[in-house]
């Protein structure tokens, strides 16, 4: 998709590519998609983590996220080209 085609659908504002930051102590992710529902790791319940099982690559998509520059609108998609370069 070409970033210049993207005009925000609430305010018909500039849109600008971006990603999600995802983290986990001192590391920092882009966010994926997961296809499916998510399942819970063993260590889910352990002192309130979260935690869920990774899904299989083949179920993963990496997630870009346009940004609209005059309201702030996010719009995500789930695209093999957001992978980290
Ligand atoms: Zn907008």
């Amino acid at each position: 998709m070409n970033q210049a085609e993207m005009t925000c659908p609430k305010c018909q504002g500039e849109m600008e590519s971006g990603y999600l930051i995802d983290h986990s102590y001192a590391s920092f992710f882009v966010s994926l998609w997961g296809r499916g529902k998510p399942k819970k790791h063993w260590l889910y319940t352990l002192q309130g983590n979260n935690a869920i099982t990774l899904p299989r690559p083949s179920d993963q998509i990496p997630v870009g996220t346009y940004r609209c520059k005059t309201c702030g609108f996010l719009e995500s998609y789930a695209r093999k080209e957001f992978a980290v370069k």
